[in-house]
């Protein structure tokens, strides 16, 4: 069946068909680990997760890179400010490969709560220095790059056309004089390839132009090609990267392979909180830990972000991710029903359910129209262990861990038992068994005094709070 994808280097929705037979080459720009990914990082990652399921789905095997940023992403897209690992690593008074270990591994844990799929190929920058380094040397020597007092810059008025991704009018915003523009750069909007580094900079390498370090745009052009070839399938990344990280990497591309790298560009809306921008200032970024603090499992978020569709903006607040808490307690409980039930469905019914979710999630990955489809079948009044294997059929997109739906629901009605009752119901254990019945009673009171009801079934003791 038919996929459709939005491209935004074509501004439409076009039939996607991966360049190698049954193979799809796939980029994603992962995260700059100098701090805790939060949720809008993850609606991100969610939106990339969700894409590989459906590519899966419909029978491609994925080569998927993602790349970790550990050098080079200055605090401003427009190579100024200070470069963000070193300046954590600065404030936490560590070394930045710490630094960077540390909220790799994070990220990595979190996304592993989220279910997000591992991507084949984890690329960190920091490894790959020496391909980034020949990126810059073949652009250069197809005269797109030159040298000035603070490193190696694209020309971008060599190219044919800049930019291609967004409608931005680079000539307009010269004219604006909205950038302060570095005199010796032969256009305002060249970017630096290679940073020449200050005396105390800490992560810097030899090059042909002394001690210095890579910019940030380099390392995706440089990976993306080292693991997927000259042109691949498909990039993803925020809307935030649109303007510069993307353009810049297709600038590079052409000036060193004269190719756009990916034949598809696909980009997540932002989550907002509160309806506003979501910003450490504001003290309303929170992440996957956070959330679960307050009672919203990391599934229940990503149950969360197929509320929208991943080309609009996602208006987060607690009262929504809590309503998609229940939301996902309530989908375990109808999924458990149909694996009770008996009921006999005709194979018709269930192609029919098939073929509508396919159609759905192929539609440019319309998963707030797919969970519709996913609730006609839990709420279908006849019960059928079919619909349950359905319904596992479509947790291959969802990600949603259905198969383990008993196991989540158990541990949330698992009651919070402080030690004290804990040794109080040990005791009396003890008592049972040595058939002290007296003794086993007096407990039994005890613990009623202190609010929690026991008592011997088959299976053995329960407790519940009164
Ligand atoms: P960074 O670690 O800043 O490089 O960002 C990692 C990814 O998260 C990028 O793909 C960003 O586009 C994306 N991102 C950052 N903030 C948000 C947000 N509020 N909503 C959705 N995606 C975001
Ligand atoms: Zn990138």
């Amino acid at each position: 069946m038919k996929i459709k994808l939005y491209n935004t280097l074509t501004k439409s929705k076009d039939d996607f068909t991966p360049l190698n037979v049954n193979e799809v080459r796939m980029y994603s720009c992962g995260p700059t680990v100098y701090s805790f990914a939060h949720i809008g990082n993850f609606r991100a990652y969610i939106f990339m997760d969700t894409l590989r399921r459906v590519l899966q789905y419909n029978g491609y095997k994925m080569k998927h890179v993602m790349n970790i940023t550990d050098v080079g992403h200055l605090e401003s897209d427009a190579d100024e400010g200070e470069d963000k690992m070193e300046k954590a690593a600065r404030k936490e008074n560590k070394d930045p490969y710490e630094i960077a270990k540390f909220y790799t591994d994070k990220f990595l844990e979190d996304m592993n709560k989220l279910h997000i799929e591992t991507p084949e190929i984890i690329a960190k920058a920091t490894d790959h220095i020496p391909e980034m380094l020949k990126f810059v040397q073949e652009i250069i020597a197809n005269g797109y790059g030159y040298e000035t007092s603070k490193g190696i810059y694209f020309d971008i008025s060599k190219l044919d056309k800049y930019p291609v991704l967004s409608n931005r009018n680079v000539d307009e915003q010269i004219a604006g004089a909205r950038v302060d523009v570095d005199p010796e750069k032969r256009n305002p909007y060249d970017f630096a390839l290679w940073i020449k580094a200050p005396e105390n900079h800490i992560m810097k390498w030899e090059s042909p132009w002394g001690l210095s370090y890579p910019g940030w745009h380099i390392e995706c052009s440089a990976m993306g090609r080292k693991y997927l070839g000259e042109q691949f399938d498909i990039h993803t990344g925020g809307v935030d990267h649109i303007p510069t990280h993307h353009e810049n990497e297709i600038a590079q591309s052409k000036g060193a392979c004269g190719k756009i790298p990916a034949k598809f560009w696909m980009h997540v809306e932002f989550l907002q909180v509160d309806g506003g921008k979501m910003s450490k200032s504001l003290g309303n970024v929170y992440t996957i830990d956070e959330l679960k603090q307050k009672g919203i499992e990391p599934l229940a978020y990503k149950l969360f972000c197929f509320t929208a569709h991943y080309r609009t903006s996602l208006n987060f607040t607690f009262e929504g991710a809590l309503s998609s808490q229940k939301t996902l307690n309530r989908l375990r409980e109808g999924y458990l029903k149909h694996t009770q039930g008996n009921e006999s469905i005709e194979n018709s019914i269930i192609e029919e359910y098939k073929t509508r979710f396919l159609e759905t999630i192929n539609d440019d990955l319309n998963m707030p129209a797919a969970m519709g489809i996913v609730w006609e079948v839990v709420r279908n009044e006849k019960k059928s262990k079919q619909f349950a294997e359905l319904l596992l059929e479509f947790d291959k997109v969802l990600g949603i861990d259905l198969e383990n739906s008993k196991k989540y629901l158990d541990e949330q009605n698992k009651i919070d038992i402080p030690e004290e009752i804990q040794e109080l119901l040990e005791k009396r254990k003890q008592a049972r068994e040595n058939k002290d019945w007296a003794l086993s009673d007096s407990i039994r009171d005890e613990l009623k005094q202190k609010g929690y009801i026991v008592k011997d079934t088959k299976e053995g003791m329960t407790v519940e709070k009164l």
